[in-house]
């Protein structure tokens, strides 16, 4: 029997979380620290575990009246008739770290967002929407929330199941995956070895992060002519795979990802149930671009 490409959340529902506290990285990586509210209904399961994150743009109302299950169909169906303006964004993210409570302090969760465009002129002092803004509601949002701020999110689970190989991994990414891939290295056997590739824009925004020895990182600094994801497809055309099997994880903009999948099972002969591959984001297109959201925006409002 195939091996499941991903590995379910524990509980998948609507937790309540609070922003602790906010920490700039570098120019492009804002750090924002959960917890408080319902945190110890949130299972972490390391690796590349994701979430739907509910962002109270239009207010904090509009949080109240999302619906159970907004992440499947016919819950998401329900959350588009929340009114627009009120309606929180939906955007996925990943835990880059969870810190179980101690006995002075909750548990906590790290989320690291990219930075990508502008948040506006102004935008240190509020968060609403600049005119001369070109940041997507997410990346507005992390560099301009507040500790107090009200979240929602529900737990997706694992893009790299482990029991597809996580003795010997490729793993590449762009940025948005940089987390991901930080959890992978966090999650895998200390003998693991393998080969990381991970492109960013600028060499500030390469964050080292720890990994097993016998893993090795290669970063990629993005020129300005290339398009996202072109330098790390490049870098892979140059690697030096590992011997086989093993198991390859690609994520990142949607080119990317499908490009290096196309790369590593039509040209260099990866058996595709070792190869895990999730678009992240598409350039020139806001997200939820899931299969989720495009089903449900294609069918008739009942
Ligand atoms: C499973 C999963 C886990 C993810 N984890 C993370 C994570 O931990 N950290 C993280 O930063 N991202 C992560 N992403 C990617 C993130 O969800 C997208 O980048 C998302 O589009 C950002 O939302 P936004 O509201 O800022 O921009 P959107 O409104 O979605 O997009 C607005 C415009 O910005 C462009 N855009 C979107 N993202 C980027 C980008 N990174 N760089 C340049 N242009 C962009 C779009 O092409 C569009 O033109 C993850 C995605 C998935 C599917």
């Amino acid at each position: 029997m195939p091996i499941s490409k991903i590995v379910k959340p524990v509980s998948p529902e609507l937790i309540h979380l609070t922003v602790l506290r906010t920490q700039r990285l570098s120019g492009r990586w804002m750090r924002v620290t959960l917890g408080g509210g319902e945190v110890d209904r949130f299972t972490p399961m390391g690796y590349d575990q994701w979430f739907r994150l509910f962002l109270p743009i239009g207010g904090e109302a509009g949080l109240e009246r999302v619906p159970e299950k907004a992440n499947k169909v016919f819950g998401y169906l329900r959350f588009l008739r929340i009114p627009d303006g009120e309606r929180p964004v939906m955007r996925n993210y990943t835990v880059r770290a969870h810190r179980a409570a101690t006995a002075d302090a909750g548990a906590e969760i790290d989320v690291d967002f990219v930075l990508h465009g502008s948040a506006g002129a102004g935008a240190e002092r509020a968060p609403a929407r600049r005119p001369d803004a070109t940041a997507g509601p997410a990346s507005r949002w992390a560099e301009t929330c507040r500790p107090g701020e009200h979240v929602l999110v529900i737990d997706e689970g694992l893009c790299f199941n482990p029991a597809r190989g996580e003795d010997r991994v490729v793993l590449v990414g762009d940025e948005t995956a940089l987390p991901a891939i930080a959890g992978i290295c966090a999650s895998l056997p200390a003998s693991a070895s393998g080969r990381v590739v991970i492109e960013v824009a600028s060499q500030d925004d390469a964050l080292a992060f720890p990994h097993p020895a016998g893993v090795e990182v290669q970063w990629v600094v993005r020129t300005e002519a290339d398009a996202p994801g072109v330098g790390a497809l490049q870098a892979l055309r140059g690697l030096e795979l590992p011997d086989a099997p093993f198991h390859a994880y690609i994520a990142g903009e949607q080119a990317l990802a499908s490009g290096a999948r196309r790369l590593l099972v039509g040209e260099r002969g990866v058996e595709k149930d070792r190869v895990s591959f999730t678009g992240y984001w598409k350039l020139g297109a806001a997200s939820p671009a899931s299969k989720t959201a495009r089903e449900a925006a294609a069918r008739p409002v009942a």
